[in-house]
C-alpha cells in the first residue's frame, strides 16, 4: 500500500510566488493541491513577504485563478508589520518607503501614515514636518524616488532617535517575468547607510513572527504544519530555525543547481519538482 508522507500534516503554509503561482498565473497542481486539502479539512495559509497588496487583494487574485482563501488566512508582512507595531504603539504615526497596499494595512489598524499625498521630486525636501513620527517602515516601493529617501534619512539621523527603523521583510530581488527587480530589502541597504543605524525589526520571513502567528491561528503545534516554498534563504530557513517540516518547491526561483551544498540550515527536509508531486502517492 502507498503512504503519502503529506497526509501526516495538519495545516499547509505556502509561499505565494513561484509556489501557488507566478505573477497572475497559477503553477502546476496548485489549483487541484488546494481544493483537495480543503475537501480533507487540511488548514491552508498563505505566507507572503510581498508588501504591496492588502489582504482582500490577495483574495482576489487567488479567487481569479480559482483558488478560495479566506482573508484571515492570509499573511503578509505589511499586515503583520501593522499588527506589530499597533500591538506595541497603538495610534503610532508613520513614515512609509513603500506601497499602497502597506500604508492601508497600517491604516486599517488605526495607524497614521505622514506621508504627504504628494510626494514627488519636485517637492522640497525639507518642506515637512519631521517631529512626532514614531516609526520608519520600509517595503518594496516602485515608486521611490529621491524625496523619499531623504525625509526617511534625516528621520532616522534625528539626535534623539526617537525614530524606530522597521522592515516588513528583508527581499532584496523581486522575480517578474521580465527579471529581477529590487525588492523591500534593497530599502533597508540603502537607509543603513545613510543612517548609520541599523534596522531594529525584520517582520517578514526567514524571521519567526510570520511562522508562529500562523501556527498560532490554526492552533496547530510545528510537529503538524509543512512549509512550501522555492527560496532557501527565506522560507526554507525560517522554517527550519523553529522546527516545521519544509519542503522546497523547484518551480520558483531555486533551480536544482542551488542545491548542490546546501548548509544543513538551508537544506530543506523534502524537495518537489512542482505541487503536482504532493497529490501523487509517495512509495
Ligand atoms: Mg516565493
Amino acid at each position: 500500500m502507498f503512504e503519502n508522507p503529506f497526509h501526516l500534516f495538519d495545516t499547509f503554509l505556502f509561499d505565494g510566488d513561484g509556489v501557488l503561482y507566478k505573477e497572475n498565473s497559477p503553477l502546476p497542481g496548485a489549483i487541484e493541491l488546494l481544493s483537495q486539502l480543503e475537501k480533507s479539512g487540511k488548514k491552508i495559509l498563505l505566507l507572503t513577504n510581498n508588501s504591496t497588496k492588502v489582504r482582500t487583494d490577495y483574495v482576489q487574485k487567488l479567487s481569479d485563478m480559482g483558488i478560495a482563501i479566506k482573508k484571515e488566512d492570509i499573511l503578509t508582512s505589511s499586515y503583520l508589520t501593522a499588527k506589530h507595531i499597533s500591538e506595541k504603539k497603538p495610534n503610532s504615526r508613520i513614515y512609509v518607503i513603500g506601497e499602497e497596499g502597506l500604508k492601508k494595512e497600517l491604516q486599517n489598524l488605526n495607524l497614521e501614515v505622514v506621508n504627504p499625498k504628494i510626494e514627488t521630486n519636485n517637492e522640497e525636501i525639507f518642506d515637512f514636518d519631521f517631529e512626532g513620527i514614531d516609526y520608519v517602515v520600509t517595503g518594496m516601493d516602485r515608486k521611490l524616488n529621491y524625496v523619499k529617501m531623504a525625509r526617511a534619512m534625516n528621520l532616522l539621523r534625528k539626535k534623539d532617535k526617537t525614530v524606530e527603523f522597521i522592515a516588513t521583510n528583508a527581499d532584496i530581488s523581486f522575480p517578474t517575468n521580465n527579471g529581477l527587480i529590487p525588492g523591500g530589502g534593497a530599502m533597508i541597504t540603502v537607509l543603513e547607510e545613510l543612517s548609520g543605524r541599523k534596522v531594529s525589526k525584520i517582520i517578514g520571513k526567514p524571521q519567526e513572527k510570520m511562522y508562529l502567528t500562523a501556527l498560532e491561528i490554526s492552533n496547530t503545534p510545528k510537529e503538524k504544519a509543512i512549509m512550501f516554498g522555492d527560496r532557501l534563504h527565506t522560507d526554507i530557513y525560517g522554517a527550519n530555525q523553529i522546527g516545521i517540516t519544509s519542503c522546497l518547491v523547484l518551480s520558483g526561483v531555486t533551480s536544482q543547481e542551488d542545491l548542490e551544498e546546501p548548509s544543513d540550515d538551508l537544506s530543506p527536509d523534502i524537495i518537489i519538482n512542482d505541487l503536482l508531486d504532493v497529490l501523487k502517492p509517495i512509495t
